[in-house]
């Protein structure tokens, strides 16, 4: 595991750091996917026609691995239609046209909380999820402590995707909710030790945190150096506390917590406000944009608006490629109509000429993309294996390459000199062994 200390010097790019995030009020439609969540998609609970107001809930978390949605903006639903997400499912989405005002919901209170069970009842219904882009449930990521096994809880402050900011200025700007956040967290959960891991080049960000948390008992800020994918769970885990997450175990296997900056900052709030998650700051850059800010955008609004709110594009004719995300890890957006999703930080837009890909040529085995892995796969094996024929034997090598360990940082494609793409493989293969043990499992019931 030596490679877990990341070992990616990429370009930081973070052009917006500067920027507090400035307020976007959406007049246009709102369109809110059932599913913005690892786990279950959550069930309507409005109908096309009905008012709606901010932190008014309109879908149910549906199952225990599931997360709630809640209107961000006041107004009316014009329609429950389908959705297509980007990993080809189907789910139902709420179509909200804004009515301008912003009215609050009447039944926004806070949350009583008494014991380690309310607590997590009230996180459940905040909507909170992983708001650094994996989407878990929060209420299922702290339900983990309930048999008391958690000793560590680290602080994910490392943003170490390029260009995104939003965990920045979440700690610049919100550093004293996070305070708050990690108090209630000590106080419900009864875990005394907290870590707060910021790359170095947040200086600023580092000064805040060390500043707000100088007198608080069993919190220590642990300055990491800038290496992607620094942020990455396991990684940080490593990096903070020298603990190895096995493959298909969980970070409360070892002890351990990871919980975004951004998300406890939220979840301070609701406690204090009883305002569930309804908005969240999106870094909008990339050099197709023409004023790039981080903007605090309801969530739901379109990608289209919020471009918009940026000034546009610096030239429409000119646009290779939007993405969801930073340009390690994100998605393409299919359409501008694509709207803001819980885990959405980052909207980058890039000219034709910077979004080019470069044609693959043949693997010339220079073992590079191997010694860039965090986790030491060998994604050469990955791409070997899916060109055999027979399924069997492709999910054996797969698996006994421990594909399921990859977690899709993008770090062996970036250093391919051939361009081969590899981290698409990865994800071909880890699609393939999912279905074949998914289907594996319905032949024995
Ligand atoms: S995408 Fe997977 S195989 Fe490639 S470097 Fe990252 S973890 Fe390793
Ligand atoms: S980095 Fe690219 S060229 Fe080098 S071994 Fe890996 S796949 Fe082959």
């Amino acid at each position: 595991m030596s490679g877990l200390l990341g070992n990616l010097r990429i370009p930081h790019r973070k052009n917006t750091a500067s920027m507090p995030a400035v307020k976007l009020n959406p007049t246009g439609d709102i369109l809110l996917p059932m599913s913005q969540h690892i786990g279950a998609p959550a069930t309507p609970v409005v109908k096309a026609g009905d008012s709606v107001k901010v932190g008014q809930k309109i879908a149910e978390a549906n199952g225990p691995v599931s997360s709630p949605i809640y209107a961000s903006v006041s107004g009316k639903v014009l329609k429950i239609e389908p959705y297509l997400r980007p990993n080809g499912q189907t789910v139902d989405a709420i179509r909200i046209a804004p009515d301008g005002e912003m009215t609050p919901a009447e039944e926004i209170v806070p949350p009583e909380i008494v014991d380690m069970e309310s607590f997590l009842l009230a996180i459940r219904e905040s909507g909170i999820v992983g708001l650094g882009g994996a989407g878990f449930p929060a209420s299922v990521k702290l339900a983990a402590q309930k048999n008391g096994k958690i000793d560590t809880v680290i602080l994910n402050g490392s943003e170490c995707e390029p260009y995104i900011t939003s965990d920045t200025r979440a700690m610049i700007d919100g550093a004293e909710w996070i305070y708050k956040g990690v108090l209630l967290l000590k106080q419900h959960l009864g875990i005394e030790k907290y870590i707060i891991g910021v790359e170095d080049n947040k200086p600023e960000c580092i000064r805040k945190m060390k500043e707000v948390f100088a007198s608080a008992e069993g919190v220590e800020v642990v300055t990491l150096p800038s290496k992607y994918p620094q942020g990455a769970e396991k990684v940080i885990i490593y990096n903070t506390t020298k603990r190895v997450v096995p493959e298909g175990k969980l970070p409360a296997d070892v002890g351990v917590l990871v919980v975004n900056v951004s998300s406890v900052l939220t979840l301070a709030q609701y406690i204090e406000t009883g305002m569930p998650l309804v908005s969240r700051v999106v870094t909008v850059d990339g050099d197709a944009i023409k004023n790039p800010q981080n903007v605090e955008v309801p969530i739901g609004t379109s990608a289209q608006e919020l471009i918009a709110f940026c000034g546009g594009f610096v030239n429409e004719e000119d646009v290779g490629k939007v993405l969801y995300g930073g340009p390690m890890m994100g998605a393409c957006l299919a359409t501008l109509a694509e709207p803001v999703l819980k885990t959405t930080g980052a909207i980058l837009a890039f000219t034709k000429k910077t979004s080019k890909m470069q044609e693959p040529t043949a693997c010339i085995h220079c073992g590079r993309c191997v010694s860039a892995c965090p986790l030491d796969l060998d994604p050469t094996t990955f791409s070997a294996a899916l060109a055999y024929g027979d399924k069997e034997q492709r999910v054996q090598i797969l698996q006994d390459a421990h594909i399921g360990l990859c977690m899709e940082c993008g770090c062996c494609s970036y250093v391919c000199p051939a361009k081969r793409p590899l981290v698409q493989n990865n994800r071909l293969g880890k699609a393939e062994v999912r279905d074949y043990l998914a289907h594996q499992a319905t032949l024995k019931k």
